[in-house]
């Protein structure tokens, strides 16, 4: 079912870029709809229902009107109508003034060859603007031609004239030409759209890809200095506070010997888990080495800091792993530093906190030691 979902979202996607090619090629044929209904009865008037070639004209023209009507909802688009709302309203308004141009094109058939050769000659026309304009519906517009010319081709075949006979056979071989045509645009265009749509989503998938750290899914050390970029420069700027937290996972060597590499990769998951579950949203957390981890804490000082530090120390000590052989935990140790005003990059910064977890494992490890802004021997642990 979620697969489904996630199906019906792509091929939603494909079709509303597909809507805007059409929406965007649309007024100019709908504008163009009832100039040439008007220049068609101004050409049949002195053979014509005058009254009938009027009323025909106002229709077309009311039609036309809703129609930009949709294309300006469309492009506005301040109702938040679904992708296929969108496109039932354009088929149905398509399809409704392909049949108005046939029904009226038939009733306003006059005796004479010359002028009957006329309305064909604009049916054909507006059929052929039909097929151009939205190619993307094969049946919609399939439809939409065969209301446009069956009324009068049915009116020519049924007529003694071999000439008017002839035409008639003419729409059917451009209904032929027409399907073909479409199907192949169609074709053509949805292929197009899904791979543009492919080739955004593995991009934005390999760009994810190279931010992250495979085995943890945090960010990785290159995305992790990228972000905090912005947070050490804004602090700067307005002399915010700003702290970082490095930490390193107790004897790890020892885990991946005794318990083999797969549990270590499990001990940084979880890990990975715990940074992810205490730090706040606005914290920007990384993998930066193997058994390495930093955090950039915006607007926070080192005695904040260095409050979280301990708290992730904590949790990190009351995890359990249940192996076959036994229960393992593990512990880390951590360095907490501040910006001070003579630290001119994150990199500086991040190495204070990297002298100061050396000061933790120092200590005998499963601490945290704070190097903090003014007083350095500030409460190590
Ligand atoms: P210390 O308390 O002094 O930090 O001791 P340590 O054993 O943790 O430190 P050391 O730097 O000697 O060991 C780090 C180990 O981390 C060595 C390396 O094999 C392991 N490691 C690095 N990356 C990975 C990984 O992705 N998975 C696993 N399982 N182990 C890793
Ligand atoms: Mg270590
Ligand atoms: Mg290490």
């Amino acid at each position: 079912m979620a697969e489904e979902d996630l199906t019906r979202r792509e091929d939603d996607t494909i079709r509303d870029e597909q809507l805007k090619l059409v929406f965007a090629q649309a007024p100019l044929a709908i504008i163009a709809s009832p100039l040439a209904a008007t220049a068609l009865s101004i050409g049949i008037w002195e053979v014509a229902n005058q009254g009938l070639a009027i009323a025909w004209v106002s229709v077309i023209a009311s039609i036309a009107l809703f129609r930009i009507g949709v294309v300006v909802a469309f492009q506005r688009r301040q109702s938040a109508l679904a992708v296929r709302v969108w496109e039932r309203l354009f088929t149905f308004s398509f399809v409704t003034a392909g049949f108005c141009w046939g029904v009226g094109g038939w009733l306003l058939l006059p005796e004479e060859f010359a002028y009957r050769a006329m309305i064909f000659f604009f049916l054909i026309g507006m059929a052929s603007a039909a097929v151009a304009v939205y190619s993307i519906h094969v049946w919609a517009v399939m439809f939409t031609i065969l209301a446009l010319v069956l009324p009068a081709t049915l009116d020519f075949a049924l007529q003694d004239s071999l000439q008017e006979r002839l035409m008639a056979l003419a729409v059917v071989l451009f209904m032929i030409a027409a399907y073909r045509s479409l199907s192949i645009t169609n074709h053509f265009v949805q292929r197009a759209h899904s791979l543009s749509h492919e080739l955004q989503e593995a991009k934005e998938q390999a760009e994810m890809l190279a931010r992250t750290d495979f085995l943890t899914g945090m960010n990785n050390r290159r995305s992790f200095y990228d972000l905090c970029d912005t947070s050490f420069k804004l602090a700067r700027r307005y002399g915010e506070d700003l702290t970082a937290i490095l930490l390193d996972i107790d004897q790890f060597k020892n885990i991946n010997d005794v318990h083999g590499h797969a549990v270590g990769d499990e001990v940084l998951k979880k890990l990975a888990r715990i940074v992810a579950e205490t730090c706040r949203e606005s914290d920007i957390a990384g993998r930066v080495g193997g058994e390495e981890f930093a955090i950039l804490l915006p607007r926070t000082n080192a005695q904040n800091g260095f409050e979280l530090a301990e708290r992730l120390r904590e949790e990190m000590e009351k995890a359990v792993f249940h192996l076959e052989g036994g229960d393992i935990k593990f512990t880390a140790s951590f360095g907490v530093a501040q910006m001070r005003a003579e630290c001119d990059s994150l990199e500086a910064l991040v190495a204070e906190a990297d002298g100061a977890m050396y000061e933790a494992k120092q200590r005998g490890r499963n601490g945290v030691f704070l190097r903090a802004p003014t007083a350095p021997e500030d409460a190590p642990r």
